[in-house]
C-alpha cells in the first residue's frame, strides 16, 4: 500500500507517519506538507518521502499523487480563531484545497481517500451526544470550511464512485501538538504552562467541556480504515464520547506533574461552543477492533513528550 499524507509534517500527519512506518500493509509513505504550521523535526529519524509543497499548487500536488494507492488527507488551515482573522485563506486551503486533492486523487486513479473534518460543524446545535445525523450549523469560518471538506469528500463518492470516508475530529491532543502559536489548542497550551510553572489560561468559566481524543487512536483508525478501504456514505465522528471539562483536565494534569496548576480566567473566545460529545456508535461499528486510549495514558505521555521536546531545548 503506497500511502499519501497530506499535511503529513502536522500535529496528527506526523503521529500517522510514525505509525504508518510500524504498519503491515504500508509499505510507503510520502507526505505533501508546505510548513505553514507543520514541521520536519517532527519527521527527524522517520522513513518518509517529503514533497515541499502546497496542495494549492498545481506541480506539488500532481508530484504527490503520482503512484498512490490511498490518501489521507490531513492538510490544512486549522482553528477557529485563525479563520475568523483571515476567513479567506481558511477557504483556500480548506475548501477548495479538499477539492484540488479529490479532484487530482481521481486523476491519478487513486483507490481510496480519507479527509479530515471537524465537530465544529455542528456548531450551534446543542444536543448531546452529537449523532452524525443530526442538524450542522457552523458558527466559525473554519467549520463552514471543514463542512465543505466533508461535503466535497462524500460527492466525490456519490458522483465520480471514489471511496471516500470524512471523518469528524473532535479535540484530538498528544505528542507534536503546537503550543507556541497564537492558534495553539487547549491541551498543549494547557501543558507548557503547567511545565514552566506559570498559570494555565482558561476563557470563560473552565467548565466547557470537549471530547478529547488521543492522538495515537485516531491514527489506528486511520490506519484501519486505510487497510480495509472502508467507505461510508455519511460523515464518521472520530471521538469515543470521553467528554471532559477543562478544569478536569487541569486536575488530571495536576495529577500527573505532582502539583498544583494556577489558573488566570480571560473572556470566553468567539465561534467556541460550550459542549462537544461525540456518539461513536457509527465509529465503533465501523472500527470495532480500535479500543481508544485513556485520557490519562494519553496526558501522561504528551507530558512526557513536552518535557523531552520542549523543556530540554528551552534548557
Ligand atoms: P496541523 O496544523 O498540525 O497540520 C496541518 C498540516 O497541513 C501542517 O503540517 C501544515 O503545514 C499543512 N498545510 C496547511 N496548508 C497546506 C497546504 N496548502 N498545502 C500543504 N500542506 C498544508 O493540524 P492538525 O491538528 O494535525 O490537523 C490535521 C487535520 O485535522 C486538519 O485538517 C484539521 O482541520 C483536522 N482537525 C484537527 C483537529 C485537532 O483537534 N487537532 C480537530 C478537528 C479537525
Amino acid at each position: 500500500m503506497r500511502l499519501l499524507i497530506t499535511g503529513g509534517a502536522g500535529f496528527i500527519g506526523s503521529n500517522l507517519v510514525r505509525a504508518a512506518t510500524l504498519h503491515r500493509t504500508v509499505t510507503d509513505i510520502r507526505i505533501l506538507d508546505d510548513l505553514v504550521t507543520g514541521r520536519m523535526s517532527n519527521l527527524d529519524g522517520l522513513d518518509v518521502e517529503t514533497i515541499p509543497g502546497s496542495m494549492l499548487d498545481d506541480e506539488a500536488l500532481d508530484r504527490a499523487m503520482t503512484d498512490r494507492d490511498a490518501v489521507v488527507h490531513l492538510a490544512a488551515l486549522p482553528s477557529v480563531p485563525r479563520s475568523l482573522r483571515d476567513p479567506i485563506a481558511s477557504h483556500h486551503a480548506n475548501a477548495t484545497g479538499t477539492l484540488r486533492v479529490l479532484e487530482a486523487a481521481r486523476r491519478h486513479d487513486v483507490g481510496y481517500v480519507v479527509v479530515a473534518s471537524s465537530s465544529s460543524v455542528y456548531g450551534a446545535n446543542p444536543v448531546l451526544p452529537k449523532t452524525e445525523l443530526a442538524w450542522t450549523r457552523p458558527l466559525s469560518p473554519y467549520a463552514v470550511s471543514k463542512l465543505a471538506t466533508e461535503a466535497y469528500a462524500l460527492a466525490y463518492q456519490a458522483s465520480f464512485g471514489l471511496p471516500t470516508l470524512a471523518f469528524r475530529f473532535f479535540n484530538v491532543y498528544g505528542p507534536a501538538q503546537r503550543h507556541d502559536h497564537g492558534y495553539a489548542a487547549v491541551i498543549p497550551r494547557f501543558v507548557d504552562a503547567a511545565l514552566r510553572g506559570e498559570p494555565i489560561e482558561l476563557h470563560g468559566d473552565g467548565r466547557q467541556s470537549r471530547d478529547f481524543t488521543y492522538v495515537e487512536t485516531v491514527c489506528a483508525v486511520l490506519l484501519d480504515a486505510v487497510e480495509r478501504s472502508v467507505s461510508h456514505p455519511q460523515p464518521v465522528n472520530l471521538a469515543f464520547g470521553a467528554r471532559a471539562e477543562l478544569l478536569t483536565v487541569v486536575s488530571e494534569l495536576e495529577q500527573i506533574i505532582g502539583r498544583p496548576i494556577a489558573r488566570r480566567h480571560v473572556a470566553p473566545r468567539g465561534g467556541d461552543v460550550r459542549h462537544s460529545e461525540a456518539d461513536n456508535r457509527l465509529l465503533r461499528s465501523l472500527f470495532p477492533d480500535v479500543v481508544p486510549t485513556p485520557r490519562m495514558n494519553g496526558l501522561r505521555a504528551t507530558v512526557e513528550w513536552f518535557e523531552t521536546h520542549v523543556l530540554k531545548q528551552r534548557a
